[in-house]
């Protein structure tokens, strides 16, 4: 059994109030995302090649909170986190606080598999980028108006309107293969009006991101200081492993009773060892998608 889950961030406004064709291009999103990594899965390819297949897509369309179209900070600049864990050796890299790096998840696998580090910042994460070849563009290519818009109301003190459906819309992957591999990727723009320097849940391993084979590959989206605090995706990891729940169970409990008892939100996305696949959140919505060889494929608001 092989299978692959997304999301594209959790929060927003409920479905319904989503007008159709905006509805329409997230679903489309999606749905590309999922099957790329799907398609390399079926091909026999790596969950690790599966999972960073997906989030370079998302990271390229505008409407997710990575990449091109994050989050900005409180002084209108990008800032990307990313992390991505490889469930059978526990490899993991991750960058955070980047302003010039097209795919940051390429660089953070870059960081796992090149450097002896686990997670570079800012201007070294940079530097790293610059020796290995990665073209470094302008912080402008990742600024878009909606992002410009959606700023000037959070820092107006308003709510986010229907202009932004997604006020996280973080992106994330992970994936079982056929060999039983697990991996877990995350990519973001952070929280928008966030402070510079701020440094959110998915780059960190454990909070955001985290994969081990005989477990599960988790994935998280939302409110990621609430994460942070509990370490919430080797929570889910650790709740399969030690205490023999079921990865449904695990994530349930993991964002109903952990997450919510501290005021927190989002969502998690996670896969087993078994290709088991769970998604959920206590925000209005996710976007998401779900793919297995059983058959299997589906996507979600
Ligand atoms: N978890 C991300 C962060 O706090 C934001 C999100 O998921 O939208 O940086």
């Amino acid at each position: 059994m092989y299978a692959i889950a997304i999301h594209g961030g959790a929060g927003g406004l409920p479905r319904q109030q989503l007008p159709s064709e905006q509805q329409r291009r997230y679903h489309d999103a999606l749905a590309a995302a999922l099957d790329c990594g799907y398609a390399l899965l079926e091909a026999g390819g790596s969950s690790l090649d599966a999972v960073i297949a997906a989030v370079r897509l998302l990271e390229d369309d505008p409407l997710f909170n990575a990449g091109r179209g994050a989050a900005l900070t409180r002084e209108g600049i990008a800032e990307l986190d990313a992390a991505v864990m490889d469930g059978s050796t526990l490899r993991a890299g991750g960058v955070a606080a980047v302003r010039h790096v097209k795919h940051p998840i390429e660089l953070a696998r870059r960081v796992m598999e090149k450097s002896r580090h686990v997670l570079l910042v800012g201007a070294g994460a940079e530097e790293f980028a610059l020796e290995e070849g990665f073209e470094l563009l302008p912080n402008a290519y990742f600024r878009t108006a909606e992002r410009r818009a959606e700023l000037d109301l959070l820092r107006s003190g308003q709510h986010v309107s229907e202009l932004v459906p997604a006020p996280h819309g973080t992106v994330g992957a992970v994936a079982r293969d056929e060999h039983g591999n697990l991996a877990a990727a995350t990519s973001t723009g952070g929280m928008g009006n966030k402070r510079p320097g701020r440094v959110g849940d998915s780059p960190v391993i454990g909070a955001g991101t985290y994969a081990r084979n005989g477990a599960c590959a988790v994935s998280a989206t939302g409110h990621g200081e609430y994460f942070m605090r509990l370490v919430a995706a080797y929570h889910v990891c650790a709740a399969v492993e030690y205490r023999g729940l079921g990865v449904q169970e695990a994530v349930r409990e993991t964002i109903h009773e952990r997450l919510a008892g501290l005021g927190g939100r989002g969502g998690i996305i996670a896969v087993d060892a078994g290709g088991r696949i769970a998604l959920d959140f206590n925000t209005e919505g996710m976007f998401r998608g779900a793919r297995d060889s059983s058959g299997r494929r589906e996507i979600g608001l």
